[in-house]
């Protein structure tokens, strides 16, 4: 019973209290309002970037003006030895995470017939294998902590598919298998592991799509708006907290109502 007292108590304002937590690609977009999500939850927070490294200090200078604890944590996700260098400072400056975030991805749009071996081995060696390798990097905490989550960002693209993204789409759907698969080999401890599929969020992402390609994806979205980043991040809050600790291999949508 006191468990469950625990887990619904509407009154914690900082349900992440001594939670370690790394959000990847947190220097900008979807990452960043996650970061500070997580953060005014109570979670230390790792904020990973390639190389946007002063907006990554902006974002733990806001943190910590909060009085909360965040860190930069610079690694090319797609890189396995970046990261495990990165999983390095991490557990010296935070300790063990609990939380991981696999968030950084990209785009290289073109219609499959221009699309080139090297359009299609970038976008999944970051979005595909930059989950495989920070997921590695932090599995075994993830594994050993009390109320572990691994989460994982895809896109409803990966649902539907869409024009000029075969390289973004795969990576994006496959991750759907990854996280089932994971939920299965960590369920024996307890930790959980889901997917949120955002629809179109406002961000440099989707400031690279020509105005009338944003103009034609609107038209479909019955909500009839793109999604702010803060309409993403009520969904890893809970993701993350230990309100969702009966939860695991979810794929969540957050579109606006876009059906796939
Ligand atoms: P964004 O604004 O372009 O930001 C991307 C973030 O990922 C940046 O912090 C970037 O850091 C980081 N990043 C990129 N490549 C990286 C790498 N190799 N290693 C480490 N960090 C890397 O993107 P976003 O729109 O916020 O998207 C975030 C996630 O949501 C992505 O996985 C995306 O696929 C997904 N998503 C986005 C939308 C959308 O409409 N925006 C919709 C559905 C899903 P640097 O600046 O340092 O490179």
């Amino acid at each position: 019973m006191s468990e469950t007292t625990r887990r619904l108590d509407p009154l914690d304002p900082r349900p992440l209290d001594g939670r370690t937590c790394v959000v990847t690609g947190a220097s900008r977009g979807i990452g960043r309002s996650i970061a500070y999500e997580l953060a005014r939850c109570g979670g230390d927070v790792a904020i990973n970037y390639r190389s946007s490294a002063a907006e990554a200090r902006d974002v733990k200078e806001v943190i910590e003006e909060n009085d909360e604890t965040a860190m930069c944590a610079q690694a090319d996700v797609s890189d396995p030895d970046e990261v495990e260098r990165m999983a390095a400072e991490v557990h010296e400056e935070l300790g063990s995470v609990d939380v991981l975030v696999n968030n950084a991805g990209i785009t290289i749009d073109r219609r499959f017939e221009e699309m080139s071996h090297e359009d299609w081995q970038q976008v999944i060696d970051v979005n595909l294998g930059g989950t495989f390798n920070c997921t590695k990097a932090f599995f075994e905490d993830i594994q050993s902590a009390e109320e572990g989550r691994l989460i994982n960002i895809s896109s409803v693209v990966g649902q539907q598919g869409n024009y000029g993204q075969a390289n973004y789409a795969t990576s994006k759907g496959g991750l759907f298998a990854f996280t089932r698969t994971l939920a299965l080999e960590l369920a024996s401890t307890g930790s959980t592991a889901n997917c949120v599929a955002p629809g179109f969020v406002k961000t440099d992402m989707l400031e690279k799509v020509p105005e009338r390609v944003q103009e034609k994806i609107r038209a479909r979205i019955p909500l009839d708006r793109f999604a702010d980043t803060q309409d993403i991040v009520g969904m890893i809050r809970f993701l993350a907290s230990d309100d969702a600790s009966y939860m695991t291999g979810q794929v969540l949508g957050v579109n606006g109502g876009l059906e796939w």
